[in-house]
C-alpha cells in the first residue's frame, strides 16, 4: 500500500469488454469501459465517484468487488484482520471470505430483493450462507440489523412488497451490513428514490459510517448527492479518471475542463444565483472507438494541438489534487459556491 491509511488501493485497473462479430465470434475490438484507473480510499472515508451514465463508474465498482472480473491492474484491500490482500489473486473460497468485508448496495432495492423471501431471510441470507447464525440467533441478529437501519423488527416475517421504496433500501442496507463489513460500494444507492427519502437514506448511511467506522465508494451521477456525502471525489470520463480532489476543492476550484462543464450544469440551490452553463458540444466519446489524445478534446473549450496528439497523464498538481489535462496548471476554471 502506498497510502498507509487506505482501506482500498486500485492501481492501473482496466476492464475491457471484447466486441465479437460474425459466425465465428471473432474479437474485432474492445470496449474500454475502465481504462487505467488508479485511486485509493482511506479508512472511514467516503469517496464519491461521479460521471455521466456509461462512463465506467459502475463497472469500476463491480470490478473492485470482482462481481465482474477486471482485465488488468491491482486491487489491494485491507481485510478485517488488518492484512493487505491482493483481491485479484484470490480463489473462489478466499473471495467468498473477503466479501464478508466488502459489500455492494444497489440502485433499485426492489429488483435486487427476492419477492418470495421474507425480510428475515433476505437480511439473514448472508448469515445463513456463511454459517454464522440460524434459528433464534438468526432472528435476534436480523432484528438488531433492522433496529440499526430504522426498520421495525416486528416486521421480520413480511415480504418486500409490503414496504415502501425507502424501507426497501433500508432492507438492502441491513443485508449488506449483516456480515459486519468494513467497506461498502453504494452504486446509485439513492438515485431511484424521491428527494426527501434520498435525504433520509443519505443521513442513515452517514450515521452508520460513524457508528461502524465504514468506508464507502459512493457512485452517483448526481453532483448534489456526491457533494453532500463525499470527503473526496473522483470524476470519470469515458473509462478514465480525469480528476480527484477533496470535495470542497473539486467543487470550488476544478482543474479539469470536463469537471467545470459538469459543475456548470449542476442545479443552483438558490435560483437567483444564475450561473453560466457550459453546453458541451458533440456526444460523449465512444469507448469502443475513442478519439486520439485526450478523449475529451472534441468537446473541450480549451483544447490545443497537443490535446489531439497526446493523452495527458493523471498527475498530482497540488497536494491531493490529481488531474489528467495538459493545460491544468494554466487554466482558471470556474467552480461552484461551496455550501
Ligand atoms: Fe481539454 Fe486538452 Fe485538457 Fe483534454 S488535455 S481536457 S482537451 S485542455
Amino acid at each position: 500500500m502506498q497510502h498507509h491509511n487506505a482501506v482500498l488501493e486500485v492501481q492501473a485497473m482496466k476492464k475491457y469488454f471484447p466486441i465479437k462479430k460474425g459466425f465465428l465470434k471473432r474479437t474485432i475490438g474492445q470496449v474500454k469501459a475502465v481504462d487505467d484507473v488508479s485511486f485509493f480510499i482511506e479508512q472511514g472515508e467516503t469517496f464519491g465517484l461521479v460521471g455521466e451514465s456509461g462512463c465506467g463508474k459502475s463497472t469500476l465498482g463491480k470490478s473492485i468487488l470482482r462481481a465482474i472480473e477486471p482485465s488488468d491492474g491491482s486491487i489491494t484491500f485491507v481485510n478485517r484482520k488488518e492484512e493487505a490482500v491482493e483481491v485479484r489473486d484470490l480463489d473462489n473460497k478466499q473471495l467468498r471470505d473477503i466479501r464478508r468485508d466488502m459489500q455492494l448496495i444497489f440502485q433499485d432495492p426492489y429488483s435486487s430483493l427476492n419477492p418470495r423471501m421474507t425480510v428475515l431471510n433476505i437480511i439473514g441470507e448472508p448469515l445463513i450462507c456463511n454459517g454464522i447464525a440460524k434459528g433464534e440467533e438468526l432472528k435476534r441478529r436480523v432484528g438488531d440489523l433492522m433496529d440499526l437501519v430504522g426498520l421495525n423488527r416486528k416486521h421480520l416475517e413480511r415480504y418486500p412488497h409490503a414496504f415502501s421504496g425507502g424501507q426497501r433500501q433500508r432492507i438492502g442496507i441491513a443485508r449488506a451490513l449483516a456480515t459486519d463489513p468494513k467497506f461498502l460500494v453504494c452504486d446509485e444507492a439513492v438515485s431511484a428514490l424521491d428527494v426527501s427519502i434520498q435525504a433520509q437514506i443519505i443521513n442513515l448511511l452517514q450515521s452508520l459510517q460513524q457508528k461502524l467506522n465504514l468506508s464507502y465508494l459512493f457512485i452517483s451521477h448526481d453532483l448534489g448527492v456526491i457533494q453532500h456525502i463525499s470527503d473526496r471525489v473522483g470524476v470519470m470520463y469515458v473509462g478514465k479518471m480525469v480528476e480527484v480532489a477533496a470535495t470542497d476543492k473539486l467543487f470550488s476550484s476544478p482543474k479539469h475542463p470536463y469537471t467545470e462543464a459538469l459543475l456548470s450544469a449542476k442545479p443552483v440551490p438558490i435560483p437567483k444565483q444564475k450561473r453560466e452553463r457550459i453546453i458541451l458540444k458533440g456526444e460523449v466519446a465512444n469507448p469502443a472507438n475513442p478519439p486520439s489524445g485526450c478523449y475529451f478534446h472534441p468537446r473541450c473549450l480549451y483544447a490545443q494541438d497537443i490535446c489531439k496528439q497526446q493523452a495527458p497523464d493523471f498527475k498530482e498538481i497540488e497536494a491531493g489534487h490529481f488531474v489528467a489535462c495538459h493545460m491544468a496548471k494554466d487554466l482558471d476554471l470556474k467552480g461552484v459556491k461551496v455550501q
